[in-house]
């Protein structure tokens, strides 16, 4: 092929969304690397991410998880920047991020950095791909990375059932393979950094990369640097890897799978290998099936399966695919009586899927999507760079370049014959079942090689399956979707004819406070509104917690068949409870929020509380309850130092310990107590006015006839003063089997304020990737390790975490330690200049202009909930506040708060300790304070003072 560069290329007929003012180029290399350039005069962030095309599928049959090994060692060092520390270094002291992931068929490595460090942020990230070294002293540290990897993961159900299902594959289709891989996988040959090599040297060829690059420059300079860069990839002119074959030949079919869960969950999925539909996106077969079969409205299957109590969830769609194959899936959470009526549940699937056999599909159900598809891609959200370009480096691999960015989401073609084709794969004995639940445990007679999860695998009878094929007439109540009333149907915009200002504006009423800003950056006709509903009922015991969540539960689960067309159609809503009260948020097409928001109003006036449906809530809550426990140890280790440090925080043991008890006599009687006395607080932004803000909470007064909160009524919580200089809190993961041990330090600080942030910021940011490469990459002391700063309740600190599969978190505390005593001498030798960038580095960070309204959104919402800091210009004082540091007040803060010797050390470390990881005695004395009873705890330590400014708008 000739070379094919420059105008040519700029000729690209590639549509772009409405508001994306970004220029794209896409040129290919010498190398035959095809690169997608992306100009973004706006962004703060440049971003690269380069796809292979080649994933786990092609590991060594003997050597499972070398895809994934070698993606791992990839960041380790090259010849041209051989020390380890480089590429994380430079990222981290321009600003930057950078992840990577390996699935079946592809590699997928991508960062962001500072806008103005674009350049050498590339160069080190080429050289990944043209001379990695895999040295020999990495390749066995790092085998302990994947080995740490792959434990995390062991009793996560996601990955289990994900795993379970490969096994019961075609053996000779790759689909079957191991992916993650683990030590016993990778260090019984002796030659694996051979292994290695040859992988890479077989399968990274350029032409079958793709690389996708965003930067600030033009794209004429951007395509300079990438020509410099990334021409010496070598081609080795190969093909993508295909395979012969398919995940499930018809011998595989017509089995049901029955595993036990770690978690108390109950999962019902059907899967049928359809034909492939990675080529099929322009007219998107499985999409439309979807839709239909997973659709929540009235006459739905979901709707149908939560009338007789037996389904709570359902997800239909294409659930897996890759180059040669895809699967339709319908994924249900069943309820109790679900698990006993699993053919029943089957029997009214298929009753549907006849009933679109007979009727067929009409035009106009794919002209809705086709319209949906259309509006979602011209007011599509930009994402961020590093998400973008990762996404981009993967669509290049699917779709050719004129269709890159519109690929995704149009559908282009209306092709019944693929539709039936697809819909005429779902036959009984096509069929794949899973069931998992606890109440197959003791019921199982295998083990699933990797993860040991516990199943059994048996034919369905013949006589079943038939039986499917001549079902009884569907009962009425079973049909297809009607037209979708809530496809919007004006974009309009409403702008005010005032100033604009910069942040929301606050107008307060004698029941509410509304925050409120028109949008005039991303102007598309979408707005978000977040309504509190303050009432003191929500949280002023374990028991009326759990009633409140109930009865946002109960809400949602009633309102759902009507309001799913609306989330079809792009327009969302959700009502959580949280310790203030409820919070109601609607988001998406602002045309039409009104009507959403009259009928959530009515709902939550005039509930009529089911009895069958609040059991099945109240049971499916409890579960979630329990659920909470099995979630890995570090996050039980961060729960814990939150209940902690706070002054009013129920457990989930308490709510658990009220849920039976609860009865529906109870729940009605709450409910107009609940509502008795509130207080609204809305932060309404996007194509929304003033008037259309007021509205809502209006039409909310209006159902709900509340009185209004009075100022001793307003929930208060506030944060426990640290009085000593160390606490361990010590406890054994709950979950029996987990063999991940974790540990959390926390340092508080003080109170949050512009100054304080910057210095813990800015000494996170110099000692970060320090403490990574130390604790992960030579200690390998676990996959799981953080440093970070964190706010809570108005209170600043800084905190490490670490989870490990190998050491138990005595230990951990002592590298911790022995990690934060080398620091300040790692400051000290920090030359100015490497400081400076971290400076700069830090400042590009805080000042990253928000890429959507949603990010938008979710910044002020911080400043306006409790503790209600109201710091709408937090980005610019902490950047100030950074710019004024030096590196000795760095080296002060740490002697002064976090060495091992510091005046005002006020640590607290708790630790979960995993199986077989009993927990040791602490020497007497000690030099901790043990916390022993959390209540107690709390009740000996002072609080922070409450800053929480609504009060004054509130009467006596
Ligand atoms: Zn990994």
């Amino acid at each position: 092929m000739k070379r094919s560069g420059g105008a040519m290329e700029d000729k690209t007929q590639m549509r772009i969304p409405d508001q994306d003012v970004r220029q794209y180029r896409h040129i290919t290399l010498d190398n035959l690397l095809e690169v997608l350039l992306v100009h973004d005069q706006h962004t703060d962030k440049a971003a690269a991410a380069m796809d292979v095309h080649v994933g786990f599928f092609s590991d060594p049959q003997e050597a499972p998880g070398i895809a994934h090994f070698c993606e791992h060692m990839l960041f380790l060092g090259t010849e041209k920047y051989p020390d380890e520390k480089t590429y994380i270094n430079y990222l981290t002291q321009h600003g930057g991020n950078w992840n990577a992931y390996t699935s079946t068929e592809n590699t997928n490595y991508y960062y962001d950095v500072s806008h103005a460090h674009a350049e050498g942020a590339l160069d080190r990230f080429a050289q990944f791909f043209i001379a990695p070294l895999f040295t020999q002293d990495a390749t066995e540290r790092e085998m302990n990375a994947i080995n740490s990897e792959h434990k995390k993961n062991l009793q996560n159900d996601y990955w289990r059932s994900a795993e379970l299902l490969k096994s019961a594959s075609n053996p000779d289709y790759p689909y079957s393979k191991f992916g993650t891989g683990n030590l016993e996988t990778l260090q019984q040959h002796a030659d694996i950094r051979q292994k290695l090599l040859n992988f890479h040297s077989t399968y990274y060829s350029s032409n079958i990369m793709k690389l996708a690059v965003l930067g600030k420059e033009d794209l004429d300079t951007l395509e300079k640097w990438v020509r410099e860069k990334f021409s010496a990839i070598k081609n080795k002119n190969i093909q993508v890897p295909t395979f012969q074959g398919e995940p499930f030949p018809p011998k595989y079919l017509g089995f049901r799978q029955h595993y036990v869960p770690v978690k108390d969950t109950r999962t019902l999925t059907l899967y049928w290998p359809i034909p492939p539909e990675y080529k099929l996106w322009k007219s998107k077969p499985g999409h439309v099936l979807g839709h239909l079969l997973g659709h929540e409205g009235e006459g739905s299957i979901l709707a149908e399966l939560k009338r007789k109590g037996w389904v709570n969830e359902l997800l239909g769609g294409t659930l897996e695919e890759g180059l040669g194959f895809s699967f339709f899936g319908v994924q249900m959470k069943l309820a109790k009586d679900g698990f006993d009526h699993i053919d029943d549940i089957i029997n009214i699937i298929y009753q549907y899927i006849a009933i679109l056999n007979r009727e067929g599909i009409d035009k106009w159900v794919f002209e809705e999507l086709q319209s949906l598809g259309e509006i979602g891609f011209r007011f599509k959200d930009q994402s961020q760079p590093i998400d973008y370009v990762s996404y981009l480096a993967k669509s290049m691999q699917r779709y050719p370049r004129d269709h890159l960015l519109a690929g995704p989401y149009l559908m282009y073609e209306w092709v019944p014959e693929l539709i039936q084709k697809a819909l005429q794969a779902l036959k009984p004995e096509n069929m794949f079942i899973t069931v998992g639940a606890k109440e197959l445990d003791g019921k199982t007679d295998k083990k699933e090689k990797w993860y040991g999860t516990p199943y059994s695998q048996f034919a369905i009878e013949p006589s079943y399956i038939e039986r499917l094929k001549s079902l009884e007439k569907e009962p009425p109540t079973l049909h297809l979707p009607k037209r979708n009333l809530f496809i919007p149907d004006s974009f309009d915009r409403h702008p005010p004819s005032t100033a604009i200002p910069k942040h929301p504006q606050r107008y307060t009423f004698p029941n509410s406070t509304i925050w409120h800003k028109y949008d005039t950056i991303y102007n598309i006709p979408k707005a978000y509104q977040f309504i509190d509903i303050i009432t003191p009922k929500a949280y002023s015991s374990p028991r009326e917690t759990v009633l409140t969540r109930l009865f946002c539960n109960l809400v949602m689960d009633d309102l759902n068949e009507y309001a799913y067309d609306a989330q079809v159609a792009g327009l969302y809503y959700s009502i959580e409870n949280h310790f203030e009260g409820l919070q109601l948020i609607i988001k998406g097409y602002d045309c039409k929020q009104l009507i959403l928001i009259e009928k959530i109003a009515e709902k939550m006036a005039h509930i009529h509380v089911d009895s069958a449906r609040f059991q099945i809530l109240k049971e499916a809550l409890a579960r979630e309850y329990a659920n909470f426990y099995l979630e890995p140890p570090y996050r039980r280790a961060l729960y814990q130092a939150s209940i902690c440090l706070d002054s009013c925080r129920w457990t989930y043991e308490e709510y658990l310990a009220e849920c039976p008890t609860i009865t529906l006599e109870e729940m009605k009687e709450f409910i107009p107590k609940l509502l008795e006395y509130v207080y609204y607080e809305g932060l309404f932004i996007g194509n929304i006015t003033i008037e259309q803000a007021k509205n809502t909470v209006e039409v909310l007064d209006k159902y709900l006839k509340a009185k209004t909160l009075r100022k001793s009524q307003l929930p208060r919580k506030q944060g426990v003063i640290l009085s000593s200089r160390s606490y361990i809190h010590r406890f054994p993961t709950f979950n029996p089997e987990d063999q991940n041990s974790a540990i959390q330090i926390s340092f508080q600080i003080g109170q949050d304020s512009p100054a304080i942030n910057a210095v813990i910021d800015l000494f996170n940011q110099c000692t970060t990737s320090d403490g990574f490469l130390q604790l992960r990459t030579t200690q390998q002391l676990g996959y799981i390790v953080w440093a970070t700063t964190h706010y809570e309740l108005g209170m600043a600190g800084y905190r490490v975490i670490i989870q490990s599969d190998s050491k138990n978190p005595v230990i951990l505390e002592e590298r911790i330690e022995e990690w934060i005593g080398t620091i300040e001498e790692l400051l000290n030798n920090l030359p100015e200049e490497e400081f400076t960038k971290f400076k700069e580095g830090l400042i590009v960070q805080k000042l990253e202009k928000d890429k959507s309204l949603k990010e938008e959104a979710a910044r002020w919402k911080v400043e306006i909930r409790h503790p209600r800091l109201h710091n709408f210009t937090r980005a610019e004082d902490e950047a100030a506040e950074v710019a004024k540091l030096t590196k000795s007040d760095l080296v002060h803060f740490y002697k002064q708060y976090i060495a091992k010797d510091a005046p005002q050390r006020k640590r607290f470390c708790t630790q979960v300790f995993g199986k077989d990881c009993p927990i040791p005695e602490l020497s007497t004395p000690s030099e901790h304070v043990v916390v022993d009873n959390v209540e107690q705890f709390k009740k000996t330590h002072q609080l922070f003072p409450e800053t929480n400014s609504l009060a004054q708008y509130l009467h006596d």
